[in-house]
């Protein structure tokens, strides 16, 4: 563990994006900032790692809000990035194969028209849904700009009557789940099956989450360097404006003084005592682990018991020597839909389920050695899979959790192949990460991609919390999941510690 001070203005518990973007922001701010992170690197579910030479995200695929006025951009920005990471900007946000279409995800009216050439027969029920998603995501965006955190009382009477009187989709769909919107909207089923994979959700999510990225027309990036180029920058930037980052550094406990936090207890017993705390950590650890029950509401508590999680994620990532190139593909995703049924798409059966083909090397070939290719399949697995992924009685994992692995990755090849044919016979290297994986690496419960579920009509978790000077970042709370939600969750717990700091 670091030689660490017993004394700090801020620690930032995690050092995910969220919790990376809150602590540079700080620290730019002349605050003396610890992020304290448990793994050995930092970046959380947006870290790659290297193997042979082949470079594999560990989770992330394309990022919005990279371009000017978008809310990554605007803080790398803020923070005198720009100039430290490079932007790929994706001709297509994924390309969605099923039995009889292949359609790229472009601009709103590119893909209501490749639809309606398509699916004739449905075309003004798609042009009324996405009619309505654009409305929805402008209605979005204006409710939630500024953070909602950071509005006097003034502007929270503002925002009020916006929901009520300018915010008539939101009012409409908040509280409906994508599969039934989705099945109000269309008879044919494979629309339902595209719509409901824009986003890997499920369609008992709430329908806003979809609505609002078709809507929102916006275009996706890949950063060169993969999705660590993102942690690399943000962990430079804390570094120049003076924050410190700590490896390997568990914060096991919040403490809490005269109902205020007070600082950290580390793993090792020691204490490290701050003037505020930012939980970059997941959401109900961070109250019912590390700040304890005694000290929160019990309507807090109960609320955050009863709420579920996202599902978890599985992905086998593959280097292989394959001219991906000469075989028709750009680096554009794909979502490749084996059923019709979304109930199946988002179920477990590995014939059917979910699957997102990347093939990252293709946008940024320093991805891979010459003449070979990185290709990545991801599907939604739960972290219960087949009894906890033959997790023993004692909780160890042996060979039943390593033969189950490898037999799902195995199915997912074997299916994958419809789409890259002759890929098993071209794998150099094989990384697998199970649900079981991303909750090692993060601590995130169960590997819960998104955070909490979106459930209609559930709630959004503010920055801010139920105990004084402590904040949260990062994908559990407002604005959501996703490096371009991520960013500004760490960028608004900034400017609240900053505002009560400075009166
Ligand atoms: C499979 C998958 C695919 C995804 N695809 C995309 C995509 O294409 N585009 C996109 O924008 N987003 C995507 N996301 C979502 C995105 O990766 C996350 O929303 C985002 O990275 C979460 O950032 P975060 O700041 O909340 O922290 P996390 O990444 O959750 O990191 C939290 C950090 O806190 C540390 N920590 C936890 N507890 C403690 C503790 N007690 N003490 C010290 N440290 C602690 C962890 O080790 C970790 O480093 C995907 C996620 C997954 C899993």
């Amino acid at each position: 563990m670091a030689n660490l001070k017993d004394e700090y203005d801020v620690v930032v518990v995690g050092a995910g994006i969220g919790g990376l973007t809150c602590g540079a922001l700080l620290a730019k701010e002349g605050l003396d900032v610890l992020v304290a992170e448990q793994g050995s690197r930092p970046g959380g579910y947006c870290a790659s790692s290297q193997r042979d030479g082949f470079a594999f995200d560990t989770a992330v695929d394309a990022v919005m809000g990279c371009e000017k006025g978008g809310s990554v951009y605007d803080t790398l920005e803020e923070l005198a990035l720009t100039d430290d990471i490079e932007f790929i900007k994706l001709a297509a946000g994924a390309r969605i194969i099923g039995s009889g279409y292949d359609v790229p995800v472009t601009s709103i009216g590119a893909f209501a028209d490749e639809l309606k050439g398509l699916f004739p027969a449905e075309s003004a029920s798609i042009d009324a849904f996405l009619g309505d998603c654009k409305a929805l995501a402008d209605e979005m965006e204006r409710l939630m700009t500024p953070a909602p955190d950071l509005l006097g009382l003034a502007g929270k009477f503002g925002l009020v009557a916006k929901f009520l009187f300018g915010s008539p989709k939101m009012r409409k769909y908040g509280g409906k789940s994508a599969g039934e919107v989705l099945n109000a909207f269309f008879k044919e089923p494979r629309l339902r099956a595209i719509f409901g994979t824009i986003v890997p959700f499920g369609p008992s999510a709430m329908a806003p989450l979809i609505m609002n990225i078709l809507g929102g027309d916006a275009t996706s990036y890949y950063p060169r360097g993969g999705s660590q180029a993102f942690v690399d920058v943000f962990t430079k930037g804390l570094a120049k404006h003076g924050g410190y980052l700590a490896l390997e550094t568990k914060v096991t406990k919040i403490l809490i003084e005269d109902g205020k936090a007070s600082g950290v207890e580390l793993a090792d017993g020691s204490q490290i005592k701050s003037r505020y705390v930012v939980s970059n950590a997941d959401g109900r650890q961070t109250f019912l682990d590390l700040v304890g029950e005694q000290h929160l509401p019990s309507k807090f508590v109960r609320e955050l018991r009863e709420t579920s999680l996202s599902s978890s994620s599985f992905l086998v990532s593959l280097g292989v020597d394959l001219d991906l190139k000469a075989m028709g593909f750009d680096g554009t995703s794909i979502v490749y839909n084996r059923s019709d049924d979304l109930d199946e798409i988002f179920g477990t059966d590995l014939e059917k389920c979910y699957m997102n083909i990347r093939m990252h090397s293709l946008r940024d070939p320093s991805q891979a050695p010459e003449g070979m290719a990185t290709v990545q399949l991801h599907t939604m697995l739960p972290y219960d899979y087949m009894g906890n992924w033959g997790r023993k009685k004692d909780g160890t994992l042996g060979r039943e959790y390593t033969e189950l692995e490898k037999a799902v990755a195995g199915k997912l090849i074997a299916s994958a192949e419809k789409i890259i044919p002759g890929l098993s016979e071209h794998i150099v290297v094989e990384d697998i990460i199970s649900p079981l994986t991303l909750e090692r690496r993060t601590l995130n419960s169960e590997g819960a991609t998104m955070g909490w579920f979106p459930a209609p009509g559930g709630k959004m978790r503010s920055q801010k919390t139920p105990i004084k000077r402590l904040y949260q970042a990062g994908a559990w709370t407002f604005p959501g999941p996703s490096i371009y939600m991520v960013v500004p969750s760490g960028r608004n717990a900034a400017r609240l510690v900053l505002k009560e700091a400075r009166g």
